[in-house]
């Protein structure tokens, strides 16, 4: 039996202004109603409710993640260089994370994720495939250094995360971990009541391939999706663009070069080609006619051919209505970053003529030693254009890709936009926006390489073991529960995580109404029912029922003068609804009943 929380003891201070500083309704409301407290940007530290509500998303969790045969460890959130250095990560987070010296002088970091320690963990203790499969998690403290932390515990400095990571000695043994990892997901995001769009995601710095973001859809989510009409969800980097079907150019009259003179932009080649050049089939040039032809320099690190990290041009043909997407476009090249090309990258290559940059300059139709040349994935193959001809004042007009010229790659080079066709051609894209809760990836065998986790298998032989990594942010998903979850008066928890199922509220000077509310709270406490008690004496009914309502708890139960005078106890829902007066004899089953109801959901 779970002693009921009074109001008149409770560590807790409701405020009825919002702090100053608070961004988004769960930070402003997280505070107010006493669940956490700000110890500095981005640092948060937990009150008694708070407290509360996290321990019970820990405990769904924990059970979904148990649920399919995961164990949990705890590691510590201090670790030392060595280990990061080997993935490169030491040097990868940038100021992203936590740094720091012992006293004999040698690093530290806090932990920001633990791939390289679970990874460690296992080469330690596990040898064979017989071993195998085995995915082990914890609910551990993570530390990051975000440049800037925002709406209060979703972007912290210091948060909770659950991460789990799965080792298998194939890769059809990975796919399998990640499929029931995703499976919990699932379920956990579906008991905690949160809305969630699994979303295609490109897997960045982790490396590896497959993964996916799950992100709670919310207009003030820093992340942006692509949704299509069949539901499938895209994070923008990882969109892709439909195949476009090939163009017959057998009526196509061939390129011809012809003077342009004074436009080096969109608008005013179509202005002189509307004025001078006419097209044959009436309608006007459009900058969708264009061929645009973007330099850009990618960044690669040190490889085999090169000592150092070094640096090539590329020239990348787009179509003219469009611009490019530099972080699209950049994921095309990962690891390697990108940068835009400066006026002394143009002055050392004399066939990128400012403004009348063509393919016919570049790529495979280009003398050797050309910079490679890259078509973005709108052109068809066979489609003819207006585009630059590698000389002051003159353009090609008729140049068809794959007839004269052709690229060295196709990209997806350009942002994309509401409207375009989906990748699995459901119909048109719409973007949407929110917050990520979680993330599932199946790492391949980038960990294991770098550090060296081998097993022998079946045969003997050494193979390296195939790594997934699971996280979820759960100090994130309570603000996000949060956020999605009250109105202007205050919090409205599920019935499955709140502090407390029950609110009694006890009002006026009666005696006789205080101590109803204790029998009342009793009963509730004996049937196994979490209770805060408002018990304060010379507090308001005003006061109480807007603390009441702050606090967010499912059902409210309100012994006052009613109860003296008819014997009934008044229950609503926390939104209001569902009011009833109960005879104080049945007062505490039919509570117990309503809660049980609500949480199912029902
Ligand atoms: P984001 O893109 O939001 O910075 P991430 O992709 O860097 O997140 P992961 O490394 O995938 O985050 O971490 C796993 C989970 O931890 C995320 O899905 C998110 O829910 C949570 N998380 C990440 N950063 C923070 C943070 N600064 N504060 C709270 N939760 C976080
Ligand atoms: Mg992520």
């Amino acid at each position: 039996m779970t002693k009921a929380l009074r109001m008149s003891t409770m560590f807790l201070r409701t405020l009825r202004e919002d702090p100053a500083d608070a961004d988004v309704d769960s930070a402003k409301l997280l505070q107010r109603a006493g669940y956490i407290r700000k110890a500095a940007p981005g640092i948060w530290t937990w009150l008694p409710l708070g407290l509360s509500v996290l321990n019970k998303i820990e405990a769904i969790i924990r059970e979904e993640i148990d649920g399919i045969g995961a164990q949990e460890v705890h590691f510590p959130a201090l670790l030392p260089r060595e280990p990061y250095e080997a993935t490169h990560r030491w040097e990868e987070y940038g100021d992203n994370i936590f740094r720091l010296k012992d006293r004999h002088e040698a690093d530290y970091l806090l932990a920001p994720t633990h791939e390289e320690m679970f990874t460690l963990l296992v080469k330690d203790m596990y040898s064979s495939y017989k071993d195998l499969p085995v995915t082990l998690y914890q609910i551990q403290t993570k530390y990051r250094d975000e440049f800037r932390p925002r709406a209060g515990l979703i972007r912290g400095r210091e948060f909770i995360m659950k991460d789990a990571y799965s080792f298998t000695v194939d890769e059809e043994g990975m796919r399998q971990a990640y499929m029931d990892e995703r499976g919990a997901y699932e379920r956990i995001f579906q008991r905690l009541d949160l809305k969630y769009v699994p979303v295609f995601a490109m897997s960045g710095p982790m490396g590896g391939s497959a993964s996916e973001e799950f992100l709670a859809p919310m207009a003030i989510g820093e992340d942006t999706f692509a949704l299509a009409p069949s539901g499938k969800a895209w994070n923008v980097e990882a969109l892709h663009t439909p195949a476009v079907e090939d163009i017959d150019f057998s009526a196509t009259p061939a390129a011809t070069k012809r003077a342009t003179p004074d436009a080096a932009t969109i608008e005013a080649m179509v202005e002189y080609a509307n004025a001078n050049e006419p097209r044959t089939d009436g309608r006007d040039w459009e900058a969708a006619d264009i061929l645009k032809n973007v330099v850009v320099a990618v960044k690669h690190a040190e490889d085999d051919e090169h000592d150092e990290p070094w640096r090539e041009l590329i020239v990348v043909g787009i179509p003219g209505d469009r611009t490019v997407d530099m972080k699209r476009l950049e994921a095309q090249f990962a690891p390697a970053e990108l940068e835009e090309a400066t006026e002394d990258d143009l002055k050392a290559h004399p066939e990128l003529v400012r403004g009348y940059i063509g393919p016919m300059g570049v790529g495979p139709q280009a003398d050797e030693g050309h910079l490679r040349y890259f078509i973005d994935a709108h052109v068809a193959k066979g489609s003819a254009w207006f585009t630059g001809a590698d000389e002051q004042d003159v353009d090609y007009y008729d140049l068809v890709y794959g007839r004269d010229f052709e690229a060295d790659g196709t990209v997806e080079a350009v942002e994309v936009r509401d409207g375009d066709m989906s990748p699995d051609g459901s119909g048109p894209l719409s973007f949407e926006r929110g917050v990520e809760i979680g993330q599932v990836f199946q790492l391949g065998l980038k960990y294991s390489e770098a550090l060296g986790l081998k097993v022998l298998d079946q045969n003997g032989k050494t193979v390296p073991v195939w790594m997934g990594c699971y996280g979820i942010g759960v100090s994130r998903v309570l603000a996000c529960i949060a956020e999605t979850h009250h109105d202007e008066r205050g919090l409205a928890w599920p019935a499955n995580i709140a502090p407390a199922q029950v609110h009694v509220v006890a009002t006026g000077k009666d005696e006789a109404a205080f101590e109803a509310a204790e029998r009342l709270v009793g009963e509730l406490e004996a049937l196994g029912l979490e209770v805060i008690y408002d018990d304060r004496k010379k507090v308001s009914p005003g006061v109480k029922f807007k603390d009441a309502e702050l606090l967010g708890v499912p059902v409210i139960a309100v012994a006052g003068r009613d109860t003296v005078n008819n014997g009934t106890i008044e229950v609503r829902d926390r939104n209001g609804e569902n009011k009833e007066a109960i005879g104080q004899d049945g007062a505490a089953q039919a509570i117990a009943d309503r809660v049980t109801r609500l949480m199912r959901g029902e």
